[in-house]
């Protein structure tokens, strides 16, 4: 019998996302023989970037806050991803976040890097005016390392269009001119792009249509559980409720509510929006997020945070198609469970790969100065997530590999090509 210790060292290695992302990558790099010295390179972020962002408090005290930003990869653009506002936010999470940006991108073949920030804090216990202070303080300690052409930040979870307005207006500021390309995720009126806000979610919806038609299934008869309803839970349920499928059950952070006979998607995000909360929600049934993923359905989508499946729950999942609408749901200990399972898995780094995407959009209409209608946007992100959808199925019949495995050998072979060709300045 192993001892306590070892078994809990064990689950903080399955819950580090940075294995996670890790031990897929070592898999992939080995199935793709990748040659040593890219894989040198590739294994590590390019570089990592820990500031103390002191912030006056309403109460006229000043706090101190740590903040991160890990540019993981260049080889193939600027880098790009969001900030994260969380209270438990580390180092090694943000570096997983950063590498799954740079797998994200290449996925879809947009032509960035990958990063991601973070700052530790709780932004429920803050007021507008803190985060304010909070989003433009950090944004001048990043001042030299990000930029259109080097390092463009998004949102991410707790950040919005507000926290982006921020940034953009920071950094404009020391520019000493308005520098829209800086963020993307930004307002409409400030060069944000039409379709940004439900980019994710759609994206998601568009390789969840692709999907169910290789069970031969169409929305009416597909049952799906969302975890998760926030800017991608929440879009997706209501464009998934929209498009006809039977949406049975969603979430939030503290619960959520379950209808084998399908929910009133767009009432019950109402109710949310109203009552904070799905508790008390009339005509459904009451559940934790642990047992919301244990339901009866066809597609699961965990739209909320990092490993939600894992190996302890992974064999009672019961749906047939499993869509990562968060980053990093599924811990890497969980994957060979699902694949016996014969769970047909859309991975993170292609089912919530629409933000990026629109991202990548709203910063070409930026530096254009030309911006698209919304139909427009929404048409070119369907077909860069169909397109996508099947060049990871084709790469994983080819290769006899799974989906998520596939995913990821195809980004890290678009990266390490781009990386052999530029060779390395050493
Ligand atoms: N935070 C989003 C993600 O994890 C979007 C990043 C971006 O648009 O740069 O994909």
């Amino acid at each position: 019998m192993p001892s306590p210790m070892v078994d809990d060292a064990r689950e903080i290695k399955e819950e580090n996302p940075f294995e996670s992302m890790m031990s897929r990558f070592d898999r992939a790099a080995q199935l793709l023989d990748l040659d040593p010295d890219l894989y040198a390179v590739m294994r590590v972020p390019n570089r990592e970037l820990k500031v103390y962002i002191p912030v006056r408090m309403d109460s006229g005290r000043i706090q101190v806050f740590e903040g991160f930003r890990v540019q993981h990869n260049f080889a193939r653009g600027p880098a790009k991803g969001g900030i994260r506002y969380a209270p438990d936010v580390t180092l090694d999470e943000v570096r997983a976040l950063a590498a799954w940006m740079t797998w994200k991108c290449a996925v879809v073949n947009v032509p960035f890097g990958g990063a991601k920030g973070g700052i530790v804090c709780d932004p429920q216990q803050m007021s507008q005016g803190e985060l304010e202070r909070l989003t433009r303080r950090y944004t001048a300690e990043l001042i030299d390392i990000i930029g259109p052409e080097k390092d463009v930040p998004a949102p991410d979870m707790n950040t919005n269009e507000q926290t982006m307005a921020w940034v953009m207006d920071t950094y404009s500021m020391h520019a000493r001119h308005t520098v829209t390309a800086i963020v993307t995720g930004k307002p409409v009126e400030l060069g944000g792009s039409a379709g940004r806000r439900e980019a994710t979610g759609r994206g998601l919806l568009f390789v969840i249509n692709e999907a169910i038609k290789r069970f031969k299934m169409t929305p009416p008869q597909t049952r799906v559980v969302v975890q998760g309803a926030g800017n991608v839970g929440g879009t997706a349920a209501r464009l998934l409720y929209e498009a006809g499928y039977k949406v049975v059950a969603i979430s939030d952070i503290h619960g959520g509510i379950y209808n084998p006979n399908g929910l009133n998607i767009p009432d019950a995000l109402e109710y949310l929006r109203q009552t904070r909360s799905f508790e008390d929600y009339p005509e459904a049934e009451q559940v934790t997020n642990q047992e919301l993923l244990e339901l009866d359905c066809d597609v699961l989508a965990p739209c909320a945070t990092e490993n939600q499946i894992t190996s302890h729950n992974a064999d009672r999942l019961k749906c047939k198609v499993l869509a990562e609408g968060a980053n990093g749901p599924t811990t890497a200990a969980a994957d060979s469970i699902l694949h016996e399972k014969g769970v047909f898995v859309i991975p993170d780094i292609l089912a919530n790969a629409g933000g990026v995407t629109v991202s990548y959009f709203e910063w070409v209409q930026d530096r254009m100065g030309y911006f698209w209608r919304e139909d427009v946007v929404n048409q070119r992100l369907q077909e860069v997530m169909v397109a996508s959808f099947n060049d990871v199925c084709r790469y994983a019949e080819r290769h006899k590999v799974d989906t998520r495995t596939a995913a990821y050998m195809l980004a890290i072979d678009r990266v390490a090509y781009d990386t052999r060709m530029r060779g390395f300045y050493a």
